[in-house]
Order: C-alpha cells, then sequence, then structure tokens
C-alpha cells in the first residue's frame, strides 16, 4: 500500500527529493523502480500541476518506500544494549536509606554491616565496635587511617547515653 492511494496524487517534486535523500541516482533508482531513466526523468521534472504518467508515478512511489523501509530497518536493526549495560558497574545505585548490605567496618576493618547510608553518615553494625554512626565528613577526614577512627569512635561513645547510637561527627587531626 503506498502513499498516496492514488499515484495521480503523487508529487513528482517530492519523489524526486526522496530519491536524493536515498543517495540513489537515476540508473540505480530507475532500476529499482522497474522504469526506464527516460521515464523517471521525465517524471521527475514533471513542472508544478503538470499531468504525468501516473503508471510511473506508482512504480516510483511503491520503489521509494520499500527503499525507505530497508533503510530505516538497518538502522532499527542495530545493536541494542542489553538492559544490564544501563548500569556500567560504576555508577552503582544509591542503597536507600535503612537497607543492610555487606560492607566494611572503617574502624576495625572487618566485615561488618553497613546498615544505612546517606549524604550525611553511614551507620555500620559491626561485631567488634557495636552499632555507630559516623559522617561522611569525618570518614573524609580520617581517610585511610582507622586509628583516627578508633579515637573518635571512642570519644563519641563517652558522649552518648545508653541506649544511643554513637555518632562520630567530626575527627580531631
Ligand atoms: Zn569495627
Amino acid at each position: 500500500m503506498t502513499y498516496p492511494a492514488n499515484p495521480a496524487d503523487r508529487s513528482p517534486k517530492g519523489d524526486h527529493n526522496r530519491r536524493l535523500s536515498l543517495g540513489l541516482d537515476t540508473d540505480d533508482f530507475a532500476q529499482a523502480a522497474g522504469i526506464s531513466v527516460e521515464d523517471l526523468h521525465e517524471y521527475e521534472t514533471t513542472a508544478p500541476d503538470h499531468k504525468f504518467r501516473t503508471d510511473v508515478a506508482e512504480r516510483v512511489g511503491r520503489a521509494l518506500e520499500s527503499l525507505e523501509r530497508s533503510e530505516t530497518g538497518l538502522v532499527d536493526n542495530g545493536p541494542i544494549p542489553p538492559s544490564e549495560s544501563a548500569y556500567d558497574g560504576l555508577t552503582e545505585p544509591e542503597q536507600p536509606f535503612g537497607r543492610a548490605q555487606p560492607s566494611m567496618c572503617p574502624v576495625s576493618l572487618e566485615p561488618a554491616t553497613l546498615l544505612a547510608s546517606n549524604a550525611e553518615y553511614r551507620e555500620y553494625r559491626c561485631p567488634t565496635c557495636g552499632t555507630f554512626r559516623i559522617s561522611q565528613v569525618a570518614l573524609t577526614l580520617a581517610g585511610d587511617d582507622p586509628e583516627v577512627l578508633r579515637e573518635a569512635l571512642s570519644v563519641a561513645r563517652h558522649v552518648t547515653s545508653a541506649g544511643e547510637v554513637p555518632f562520630v561527627s567530626n575527627v580531631s587531626g
């Protein structure tokens, strides 16, 4: 089914442009349409509002649609990345607050549970250190020095009432 359905309604100028956008010269396109180069030339150069051969117009229209479809097909059949590649492994989705996940205690450097993590602090549950919170600032300031954090956690425990979670908000350098 070609559009427009009536070949007499075709636009020779428009079809000419469509052929050009397909990158086909008159020889190739005439062959694809099953018409002679002369017929194609005569059709494409029809002056606006002048009559043209509808049998030629119909073949041109059919060839254009078929060629344009296969052009589109090439694009559509391109490699589609698998949905898993939406995550490249580097941008791990941030854990929603409250979902525990295996981690490592930054103080005693042993396997611990990361109970929560947000922009402000992380909450760990460690077999040795117990449950405590440590601010992102403190983690950054301490760098890779667990000794600094151990001291800070000890201080935090002293100022924390029973039943409350010690919070290491800062470290002394
Ligand atoms: Zn620990």
